[in-house]
This record gives structure tokens, C-alpha cells and sequence, in this order.
């Protein structure tokens, strides 16, 4: 199989996703490559993660998973992290969120735009979360439905990809690194393995996937004109 590599004739992304984290597990490595060749990137999370940390309160998990996300989107050069304020566990597709979304992408103005995935399995039997499905849908919609986006070009992370970006053992090491930034949100979600490990672990899965030996981010292009 070989698939299309990712476009390179652009200039400015903007990821747009339900939760800090979304990036770090899929795309990070390839925003990594991105900024490295000089594109801007900014993070756009609808809500604060703030629901994620078992046992901690909101009101301090949602400030700590930004900082974590802050500090991860730092290692792969995004400097330019923004939230949306929308709670976690609850996404919606509404128009209170599509018009935040269309403000987004008409103050970042970007060429492409990189959301979560919309499908309900990532594979048989691991089926995706509401809050991306909801976000992604709304991504979509918001896009068709504003005016002069016809140039941007939409994908998502999803399980059936279009596009193929390669990647280099630098950018897959930044990727884990940035990953090992939410270091609360992963000590709580597995007090037994070392952060780096997990963090370690769960690059190598999504980077090297099918058993292949060289690394590689996917992306599923949605046509935003249908
Ligand atoms: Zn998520």
C-alpha cells in the first residue's frame, strides 16, 4: 500500500480537538516535522480535559492539563495553544461551538485544518469517544458551511487514511517527548508504568502501526466542498 504524502504547499495548520492530549497521541510527530520546516501551527482545544484526572477535582485538573498541554505543544514547536472552554465528558455539536470554531479559523486563517477523528471504532471493537465525534462533526460542518473556505484542506487522524506523512527517529523521539509532558494525566492513568515508558509505548503504536518498520503519521482528507 502506498498512499499519497501528506501536501507540503502550505503555510499555517490549526489542529482543532475535544481535549488536551488528542494531539500527542497521533499527530505530534508530524507537527514536529511541520514546524521544523518553518509552518505555523496552532492548538485549538474545545475543552480543558478537565473531567480526565480520576479522583482530582475539575476545577484543578482543567488548569494543570493545560499546563501539561502548553508544555507538549512547546516540544514540537507550537507556541500558539488555545481553549475553548467547553466542557469535557459533554461536547456537542452545537452552534455555540461551530461559531467558536468559525472564529478560530477566521483569526488563524489557516491552510490546513486537522481535526479528531469521526468515526465510532477505531478498530473492531475500540470504539471512539463521543467528545471527538461531536468536535470532529462540528469541524466539518462549520467549514462547509463558512464562507471563503474553499482553499483549506481538512483531515482527520482517522482509521481509513488518505494521505501518509514519513518520519524521522527525531521527529518520533520529540513526538514521545511531548507526549511525556501530561505526566500527572498519565501517572494517574497508570501508576505502574514510568511515564516515559507509556509515553514510549503508546508513540511506537500509533507511528509504526501494521507491523511496519519505518515510522509514519496517517491522515484521512475529508472533501469540505460535498
Ligand atoms: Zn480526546
Amino acid at each position: 500500500m502506498s498512499l499519497p504524502t501528506f501536501p507540503d504547499d502550505w503555510a499555517r495548520a490549526t489542529v482543532i480537538v475535544a481535549h488536551p492530549d488528542d494531539p500527542e497521541y497521533g499527530v505530534a510527530a508530524a507537527i514536529c516535522r511541520w514546524t521544523d520546516r518553518g509552518k505555523a501551527v496552532t492548538y485549538v482545544m474545545a475543552s480543558s480535559g478537565e473531567a480526565g484526572i480520576e479522583g482530582m477535582p475539575p476545577e484543578q485538573a482543567g488548569p494543570l492539563r493545560e499546563q501539561e498541554q502548553i508544555r507538549s505543544a512547546a516540544v514540537v514547536g507550537v507556541n500558539d495553544v488555545q481553549f475553548l472552554g467547553f466542557p469535557d465528558s459533554a461536547l456537542r455539536n452545537t452552534g455555540e461551538l461551530r461559531a467558536a470554531i468559525a472564529q478560530v479559523i477566521a483569526s488563524t486563517n489557516p491552510d490546513v485544518v486537522i481535526t479528531n477523528f469521526r468515526g465510532a471504532e477505531w478498530a473492531p471493537g475500540m470504539s471512539n469517544q463521543s467528545d471527538h465525534i461531536e468536535l470532529g462533526e462540528a469541524v466539518v460542518q462549520t467549514i462547509r458551511e463558512m464562507p471563503s473556505t474553499h482553499h483549506i484542506r481538512l483531515f482527520e487522524n482517522g482509521a481509513e487514511p488518505t494521505h501518509i506523512e514519513q518520519l524521522s527517529e527525531h521527529e518520533v523521539a520529540k513526538a514521545i517527548e511531548s507526549l511525556a509532558q501530561h505526566a500527572e494525566y498519565l501517572r494517574v492513568l497508570d501508576p505502574e508504568t514510568s511515564v516515559r515508558e507509556q509515553a514510549t509505548a503508546q508513540i511506537h503504536s500509533v507511528c509504526y502501526r501494521d507491523g511496519e518498520d519505518t515510522a509514519a503519521v496517517h491522515f484521512s482528507e475529508i472533501d469540505v466542498r460535498a
